[in-house]
C-alpha cells in the first residue's frame, strides 16, 4: 500500500489505519520537534500532492475485508489539510464505509480557509495542534511559512469550533524555555478557551528530536502546566498502550527493528528504506522499543542514529 499504513496503535486513538495525503515532507509547518524530519516543502497552497483516485483504490481494497478499527486517520509525512483532494476523501468514507470514525491529525494552521472547514464537516474528531499565543513563540517552534499569522491560524480555530458538529481534542506539544513560561501560557490559555475544544491534550518530546536543544519536559512540569490551563479539561498524553495488548501491534516488526540496528546503527529513515515500512509507523514502533530500554538514540553526523541498548 503506498497511501494507507499501519494499521498502528497510536496513543490518542486506539488502532489506527493511517492515510497519507501528502509526500514527505510537504507541511505549512517544520516544527523542531518534528519526528518525521525537517520539511523540505514549506508551502500553505493546496493542491493533489497524492492522486486521491489512488488513496480511495486502496482504502477500498482495504476496507472490502472489512478490519477492526478505532478510527481511519488522516495523518502522515506532512500536513494533510493541504491536500486539496481531502473532502473527496471524506466524502467516499462516508458514503462507503459509514461505520469508520474518521479523525483528523492536523496542525491546525489553515483553517481559517472556509471551503476546509467543510471539506472535514463529515469528520468525527479533529485533533489540531496549537503550540504557541504569541506571534514570536510560534515562529521559534512551529517556524511557519511567512505567510501564516498565529491569530489568524487561532481565529480559524475558533471558527472551526462554531461549526464543526464533532469532537476537537487540541494538543499542545510543551518546548521547555520556550512555551512553557507563565506569559505565554496565559496567553496561550485565554485562547484556547476561545477556541473551547472537547479536551486539550498536553505532549512534549518523548524521545530524542531532530533538534538536539529541544529538551524533554518533567513529569512535574507537565502536572504544573495541566493545573494552570485549569478549569479547562486537560490531559496529559499518556504512552502508547502496551504493544503485547495489541492485535495490530506486530512483534515481528520490533524484532526486525532490533536484528537490523544491531548490524549497525541507523536513522529513522534507514529503516523505512530496509524495512520498507511508513515513518509514522516506524516511529510507533520505535517510541515502545525506546520506551522498554531495548533501544537507545545517538545524535551522530548524519542525524539521529537508533543502536540497541548497551546492556542488552
Ligand atoms: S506540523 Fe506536524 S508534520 Fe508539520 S513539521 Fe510540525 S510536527 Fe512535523
Amino acid at each position: 500500500m503506498k497511501y494507507l499504513f499501519g494499521p498502528v496503535p497510536s496513543r490518542r486513538l486506539g488502532i489506527s489505519l493511517g492515510v497519507d495525503l501528502v509526500p514527505h515532507k510537504v507541511c505549512t509547518l517544520n516544527c523542531v520537534f518534528c519526528e518525521v524530519g525537517i520539511t523540505t516543502t514549506l508551502t500553505t497552497q493546496r493542491k493533489e500532492y497524492v492522486p486521491i483516485d489512488e488513496v480511495i483504490n486502496e482504502l477500498e481494497a482495504y476496507l472490502s475485508q472489512k478490519p477492526e478499527l478505532d478510527y481511519i486517520t488522516f495523518s502522515g509525512q506532512g500536513e494533510p489539510t493541504l491536500n486539496s483532494g481531502l473532502g473527496r476523501v471524506v466524502s467516499y468514507l462516508k458514503d462507503n464505509h459509514p461505520g469508520y470514525k474518521i479523525a483528523l491529525l492536523t496542525n491546525g494552521t489553515l483553517f481559517w480557509d472556509a471551503g476546509l472547514r467543510a471539506e472535514v464537516s463529515r469528520i468525527e474528531l479533529i485533533l489540531p495542534s496549537l503550540n504557541a499565543a504569541t506571534d514570536l513563540i510560534f515562529r521559534k517552534i512551529d517556524r511557519s511559512c511567512a505567510s501564516l499569522d498565529n491569530n489568524q491560524i487561532i481565529e480559524g480555530l475558533i471558527q472551526l469550533r462554531k461549526e464543526f458538529a464533532g469532537k476537537i481534542y487540541l494538543e499542545v506539544f510543551l518546548v521547555p524555555g520556550l512555551n512553557d513560561t507563565d506569559t505565554e501560557l496565559s496567553l496561550l490559555k485565554e485562547a484556547i478557551l476561545k477556541i473551547n475544544p472537547d479536551l486539550v491534550q498536553l505532549n512534549s518530546l518523548d524521545r530524542p528530536g531532530p533538534e538536539p536543544w529541544v529538551k524533554h519536559m518533567t513529569a512535574e512540569k507537565l502536572d504544573y502546566v495541566a493545573s494552570f490551563l485549569k478549569p479547562l479539561p486537560v490531559e496529559i498524553v499518556a504512552k502508547a498502550t502496551s504493544r503485547k495488548s495489541i492485535q495490530s501491534f506486530q512483534n515481528d516488526i520490533s524484532q526486525q527493528i532490533l536484528d537490523t540496528i544491531k548490524r549497525r546503527p541507523c536513522t529513522d529513515q534507514d529503516l523505512c528504506d530496509i524495512l520498507g515500512l511508513h515513518k509514522n509507523e516506524l516511529n510507533k514502533y520505535l517510541s515502545q522499543l525506546l520506551d522498554e530500554d531495548l533501544v537507545e538514540s545517538q545524535h551522530m553526523e548524519r542525524g539521529l542514529f537508533f543502536l540497541p541498548k548497551k546492556s542488552e
